[in-house]
């Protein structure tokens, strides 16, 4: 794996030991510690980086502060242009990026492919967006018992240094996601990537240098967030937390940070619902995708599966076909793989597993799967499943679906709405009337009829409720949390 623009990242050595991007140049830490990343496909060294220092992240965000001075006065057309070179950059590297990404998180390749290019489109996307956000303008006499003569004149501005955090599941696509919004309404960053991804962030930020983002303005620092991740939320020079993670370091991120804008983007443990006219060849055919696309290791997978018996007689046996003819588990780099390959770490795959011995303890039928190697994990399909088992309490980030019968709908929606998490859900239902009217009663951030849940197309609104996340993201959404409206009221004289 070689491509030019990132040969200054890391040394000669193999594995590579990768630097730091201290917003200027590529450095190693004072620290002299590296943290390992390790590729689930083999277990090998992908390459180290660094541990940086308390000091060295101070620099960086007084250092960033400088810098966001200047770039708020750049023009939105140059910031955009910077944007449009590294949405062209990703591209010219697509094949390099995606092979990359590929042996660092062991996402097969058609998927980590369509995570480059989804990720540039939206780079190119938030540029366009951010050239129509305009401020307002609004008179005094639009409030009863005022005249004309005051008029609040409202500009956008950026909030100041922005602290992104991404997961290691899409560790370039929700990377991009915080970094293109904040760069390009007029913020400096501190960008800290997950530990297994770093390696993609590293070289996902010399994109962006590459493309012009002038020196000071992006920060990548390095390190697990357990060393590092309390000092940085916690940072009074951050005005502004992007997070995508786990739901419970989330929350602890959340109240450690004290009173900033906080846009984050936690666990999802998403439910699906059958009703009896649903098509049962769409219903099937979205419930194996939504369960099993990259191992079930993306916040808006299908964790359950909640109808009558009838509905689930008829679903289930289906969905078991279509994951045993689809469904391919194996090395992700092979082309045959197909959506289920190794899970990030054996210890997530043996968490897992517990939760379906248990659940099989407790009355659980498994339909398909439940064999671990490693940290491999079979397509799992289990039945019988209530919703008191843990395996449908807490996310279980990996290829596990659970079908949960219930006596009515009533039952359905009090299951879901009894739940910590509120990001997704999804109803199957050939009747329009009767989904929304389900949907309505749904706490959960966004709901899906006849479709997977999932996170695109990227210009809709996306936002959990709940233990799920904070804020709204979305291109548009996006832009506008990365900025505060700031009136200027002027007193017009009489
Ligand atoms: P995670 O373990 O919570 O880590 C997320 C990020 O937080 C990583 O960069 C991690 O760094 C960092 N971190 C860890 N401890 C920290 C601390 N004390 N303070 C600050 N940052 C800290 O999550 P993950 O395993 O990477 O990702 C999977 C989770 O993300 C799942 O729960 C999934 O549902 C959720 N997710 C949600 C969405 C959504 O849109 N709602 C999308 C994708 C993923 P290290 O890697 O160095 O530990």
């Amino acid at each position: 794996m070689s491509a030019d623009i990132f040969e200054e990242l890391h040394d000669e050595k193999t594995p590579p030991n990768y630097s730091w991007f201290n917003g200027k140049d590529w450095v190693s830490s004072t620290s002299g510690k590296f943290t390992s990343v390790i590729s689930p496909i083999d277990h090998s060294i992908v390459g180290t980086v660094p541990i940086v220092t308390q000091d060295e992240i101070d620099a960086s965000i007084k250092q960033a502060h400088l810098a966001q001075k200047a770039w708020q006065e750049k023009t939105l057309v140059d910031r955009g242009k910077i944007l449009k070179l590294a949405a062209d950059w990703m591209r010219e590297h697509e094949l390099y990026l995606t092979s990359l990404l590929v042996r660092e998180i062991g996402k097969p390749v058609d998927e980590a492919k369509d995570e480059i290019l989804r990720s540039a489109d939206m780079i190119d996307y938030f540029g366009h967006e951010a050239l129509h956000m305009t401020g307002e303008q609004i008179p005094s006499d639009a409030f009863p018992g005022y005249d004309k003569h005051k008029i609040s004149i409202i500009e956008r501005v950026p909030l100041g240094v922005i602290l992104a955090i991404a997961p290691f599941n899409y560790p370039v696509n929700l990377a991009v996601s915080k970094l293109a919004p904040a760069l390009v309404t007029g913020n400096s960053i501190i960008f800290k990537p997950p530990t297994s991804g770093a390696i993609s962030g590293l070289h996902l930020t010399q994109i962006f240098r590459k493309a012009g983002v002038p020196d000071g303005v992006l920060t990548t620092v390095t390190g697990g967030g357990s060393e590092i991740g309390d000092y940085l939320v916690s940072h009074p020079g951050i005005n502004m937390i992007t997070f995508t993670g786990s739901s419970q370091v989330g929350q602890t991120a959340a109240t450690k940070a004290g009173m900033i804008p906080l846009l984050f983007e936690c666990g999802g443990n998403n439910p699906a619902i059958v009703i009896a006219d649903c098509n049962p060849g769409t219903t099937a055919q979205e419930i194996v995708k939504g369960a099993f696309s990259f191992a079930g290791q993306r916040c808006t997978a299908i964790k359950y599966v909640l109808g009558l018996k009838p509905e689930l007689d008829r679903i289930l046996p289906m969905v078991v076909k279509i994951t045993q003819e689809t469904i391919h588990m194996g090395d992700p780099r092979s082309p045959e793989t197909k959506s289920v390959g190794p899970l990030i770490t054996e210890s997530a795959a043996q968490e897992i597993e517990a939760r379906i011995r248990m659940a099989e303890k407790m009355g659980a039928k498994i339909e398909l799967g439940g064999v671990r190697q490693g940290n491999y994990l079979e397509p799992t399909i289990l039945s019988a499943v209530t919703s008191d088992m843990e395996i449908v309490k807490i996310e279980s980030f990996g290829p596990v679906v659970s079908f949960i019968e219930v006596k009515d709908m009533e039952e359905a929606i009090a299951i879901i709405n009894s739940s910590t998490y509120g990001l997704q859900a999804a109803i199957y239902t050939c009747d329009e009337g009767t989904g929304l009217k389900i949907a309505e009663k749904l706490d959960v951030g966004t709901v899906w009829i006849n479709s997977k849940p999932q996170r695109g197309p990227d210009h809709f609104p996306f936002l959990g409720i709940k233990g799920s996340g904070v804020g709204m993201q979305g291109i548009k959404y996006s832009l506008e949390a990365m900025t505060r409206l700031k009136p200027v009221i002027l007193n017009k004289p009489e």
